[in-house]
Order: C-alpha cells, then sequence, then structure tokens
C-alpha cells in the first residue's frame, strides 16, 4: 500500500492536502516478512502550521511538546508495535475495526496516531464558521449551534482523566458527542458507539497544563477560537458519501 493510499484509507487525506507531495516524497519501503512484497512506512506527518500559529488560545511551547514529544512517541511505538505483524501497512482504519483484538500498545499507539494527526487538522488561525449545511445538520441533531456545543462542552469536561472529546457521524447519518478513554476513538470496536469522527478535542492534561494547569474548561473555551470548520464540513461530506 503506498502511502497517499494509506493515508486515504486512515481518513487522513486532509492532512496530505495540507502538505502537498513532499509528504509523500522519499518513501522508505521495508521489505514484508512473509508475503516478500513492499510494505511502506506511513511518515509522521508535518504540524500543518508553525507552532505559536494558535496562540493565544494554544501556546507555542505547548504545541511543540505536544506534537513533536506526544505525537512523535504514539508514531514511532505504533511503527514498533505493528512491526513484522500482519497489522504492519495495514490502514489504521481497517486496525481500528479489529482492535478489540489487539495488543494495548496497538491500541494506544494506533489510536494516538490516528488522534493526534486528526486533531491538528482540526484546528487552524483565524477560525470560521461552520458552513450552511454543516450548520443545519447540527441544528437538527443538537437543536441548536449553541446547545451542541453545550453537549460537546460537556462530553470534553465531564471525561475523567485522559480522553478525547468527538463530533460524529454515526451510523444514522446523525450527528452525535461523545468522549472516550486515552487514545481510543469512535472507529474503534471496543467504542460503545461508532461513527465517523469530525471533530476531535484532546482532554488529556498533556493538552493544556502548562497554559492553563488545572482548568480544563478554559482551554474547552479557548478550542473554539481555532476550529477549522472547513476541514470538518469536508469530514462531514466524505462521511455523508461513505
Ligand atoms: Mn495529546
Amino acid at each position: 500500500m503506498d502511502r497517499r493510499k494509506f493515508f486515504k484509507s486512515a481518513g487522513l487525506v486532509t492532512a496530505a492536502a495540507y502538505v502537498g507531495p513532499e509528504f509523500f516524497a522519499g518513501s522508505k519501503g521495508s521489505q514484508g516478512s512473509s508475503s516478500g512484497g513492499v510494505t511502506t512506512v506511513p511518515e509522521f506527518p508535518p504540524l500543518p502550521y508553525a507552532y505559536n500559529a494558535l496562540e493565544p488560545y494554544i501556546d507555542a511551547r505547548t504545541m511543540e511538546i505536544h506534537y513533536d514529544k506526544h505525537h512523535r512517541a504514539y508514531y514511532t511505538n505504533f511503527l514498533a508495535a505493528v512491526k513484522g505483524t500482519p497489522l504492519e501497512g495495514m490502514a489504521l482504519e481497517e486496525i481500528f475495526t479489529s482492535i478489540s483484538k489487539q495488543s494495548d500498545a496497538v491500541r494506544n499507539n494506533a489510536g494516538g496516531f490516528y488522534n493526534h494527526t486528526m486533531f491538528w487538522n482540526n484546528l487552524i488561525t483565524g477560525s470560521k464558521g461552520p458552513s450552511p449545511e454543516l450548520s443545519a445538520a447540527l441544528e437538527k441533531s443538537f437543536g441548536s449551534f449553541d446547545k451542541f456545543k453545550e453537549a460537546f462542552n460537556t462530553a470534553a469536561k465531564t471525561r475523567f482523566g485522559s480522553g478525547w472529546a468527538w463530533l460524529y457521524l454515526n451510523s444514522g447519518k446523525n450527528l452525535a458527542v461523545v468522549s472516550t478513554p486515552n487514545q481510543d476513538n469512535t472507529l474503534m470496536d471496543i467504542s460503545p458507539v461508532k461513527g465517523a469522527p469530525l471533530l476531535a478535542l484532546d482532554v488529556w492534561e498533556h493538552a493544556y497544563y502548562l497554559k492553563y494547569q488545572n482548568k480544563r474548561p478554559d482551554y474547552i473555551e479557548a478550542f473554539w477560537n481555532v476550529v477549522n470548520w472547513a476541514e470538518v464540513d469536508q469530514r462531514y461530506r466524505a462521511a455523508l458519501k461513505a
């Protein structure tokens, strides 16, 4: 599987759209263990903006550590966890469908690799609102945009310990909100609710503690200033067609 196909099938094609063809350059293939075929190794996706781009809402030091230490560790540990196994070279979305049968190392690091790549692309400087189409869908599912925001905030605030808040499109093609523990997401077979993730918010302490300390609600409120609604719209349209 080539890298473009890997990311497309992993739902990460939008990451590629931000970085252009150089993202796929310098391919480092490794020999597959049993088939003798070539397995390509996904590259660590570039951050689509500068570390300080989201200030004052998310500070540069947090972004640097979060991206270059935390996210990179999930990526590196994911590669190590699948190396030489049948999962090597498999799309993340495909791995998620049988994650209950995989090791904790695969579950945590495949999730961490995917979730953070999605999160960076969910953020932007100069946030604009959702499209009329997505606004109407949010109103239909939640009653109003404010009620959606309230539901999302509640999911993010009430996640005990580490995890994520999500807006996702469920199998009935309705928008819904949920939180997941650790690095789980709504694509995983172990998730109590399933669907296509559209908007992610990392509520691990490492995502906000340097600037906000224990004030998670302040970080959540700041997040709304940097939501990349164009990206959420794109994910929504793709999920509707899927
Ligand atoms: Mn994180």
